[in-house]
């Protein structure tokens, strides 16, 4: 008999044969709550009933239909749908099966319409794992080490990220004014603006640890875009559709009335509910940049998935998943600050740094006793809480954050079952 190849980590042993809602069941009937939702991908929670209707319905009538030579009508119904959605000017998508796939077109849509070569990105990004994403990740060591020659034309600039400096005790502002300043030194130095095609940044680091940006941060990166005429690749593949109780993940830190941030914007993961679709969107002019044939594969836009696509974006709108989602994202936040406090308190330590995130995005930061970032604790606690039916994942360049990302659909009282749960596991490592 075959056997999943070691490449796959699980991080539970659970195999899931049916979900609701943030509900997953396993092959002996056990309830399990999933605070995973699939990597942000189930927004809706599993199996909504609108979503499934939808989906059953478009099986019946047209599976796939090949859209660099057919169209199909759930693709110009999904295009019609997202452009309510879209950040204003960003009228022309392109859609693709996968974030990775989403970072390609991105990348290659960058090179086309600039004619540079260089993208810079910053520290703790993650954008996916063909070679071209994984050369522009920096989340962590797995995504690139033993891959090489990656992909040239990358370069890191920082991140406005506090926790990569705990040390020297600098707050948000400092970080920031640090991310800002070496970026300027970077584009004089390494990646002449006349090389540069793009800077590539997640509204929030996903992979790297959950980690918000800023307004500062993201008008100089704007700022310095404009001035050099490069362009700005915002990556909401986990960010979007609600993820942090705004529609879209740069929401957060666009002021009224300033200029829209991205430029190109790549989306995947809770647009579907779960089925594989994926996209890029930007301005009609500059999309209009790649030549014909340069982006496609067969099986974009497939038609099922564009169908709970659509379904999945009613979903959002009639039960105010946004809304739900910045609600019980402070709860979630409040209730493990709680539980972050009273462990700190009885172990005299602060083994647990910082309870951070927006909307239902949000993580965990483990630190030993000597505050150097801790992977072991942060998988124990995932560990046990998964043992008493709280299914987490890890994220941080050190693997030293667990994270909640529960379907948008999460209850109040979920919410506090999953905090009963942790508060549990948390007590049972950090005894
Ligand atoms: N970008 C971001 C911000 C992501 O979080 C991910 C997936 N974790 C990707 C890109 C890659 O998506 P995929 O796994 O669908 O290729």
């Amino acid at each position: 008999m075959a056997t999943l190849s070691p490449q796959l980590k699980q991080a539970t042993q659970v195999v899931a044969t049916r979900g609701e809602g943030v509900w997953l069941y396993d092959e002996a009937g056990q309830p399990h709550l999933d605070f995973t939702a699939g990597i942000g991908v189930t927004s809706t929670g599993h199996c909504h009933p609108h979503v499934v209707a939808a989906a059953q319905a478009q099986v019946g009538s047209l599976i796939h239909g090949q859209y660099t030579t057919i169209m199909h009508q759930p693709l110009l119904a999904l295009t019609e749908r997202l452009s309510e959605v879209l950040p204003a000017g960003l009228d022309s998508v392109f859609f693709s099966n996968s974030g990775s796939e989403a970072a390609e077109a991105a990348l290659r849509l960058a090179r086309q319409a600039t004619g540079r070569p260089n993208i810079v990105v910053f520290q703790g990004g993650f954008h996916g794992r063909t070679v071209a994403a994984a050369s522009m990740t920096t989340s962590g060591t797995k995504f690139r080490a033993g891959f090489s020659p990656l992909m040239s034309g990358v370069v890191v600039a920082p991140f406005p990220n506090p926790s990569h400096y705990r040390e020297y005790g600098w707050d948000q502002e400092q970080a920031t004014d640090f991310a800002l300043k070496e970026l300027d030194l970077l584009l004089q130095t390494q990646s002449n603006p006349a090389d540069t095609a793009a800077f590539l940044v997640e509204p929030v680091l996903g992979e790297g640890g959950y980690v918000p940006g800023n307004e500062r941060f993201f008008a100089g990166l704007r700022e310095r875009a404009d001035r050099h005429g490069i362009l700005v690749i915002i990556d909401e593949v986990q960010t979007g559709f609600g993820r942090t109780g705004k529609f879209w993940g740069h929401d957060h830190f666009v002021a009224e009335g300033s200029p829209r941030l991205p430029d190109i914007m790549m989306f995947a993961k809770g647009i579907a509910s779960g089925f594989p679709i994926s996209g890029i969107a930007a301005s009609a002019e500059l999309m209009g940049k790649a030549w014909p044939g340069s982006q496609g594969g067969t099986y974009g836009a497939n038609a099922v998935a564009c169908a709970a696509a659509v379904a999945t974006l009613e979903v959002i709108a009639q039960e105010g998943l946004v809304e739900n989602s910045a609600v019980r994202g402070e709860q979630l936040r409040a209730g493990l600050r709680e539980i972050a406090a009273e462990a700190n308190a009885r172990t005299g330590v602060e083994r647990i740094a910082e309870v951070r995130g927006l909307g239902l995005m949000v993580g965990n930061e483990f630190r030993d006793a000597h505050g150097a970032p801790d992977p072991a604790t942060a998988t124990a606690v995932q560990q046990e809480a998964a043992r008493r039916g709280l299914l987490l994942l890890i994220c941080g360049s050190w693997g030293e954050v667990v994270r909640f990302i529960p379907a948008l659909v999460v209850s109040e009282s979920e919410v506090d079952q999953a905090l009963t749960l942790w508060a549990e596991a948390v007590a049972a490592v950090l005894a």
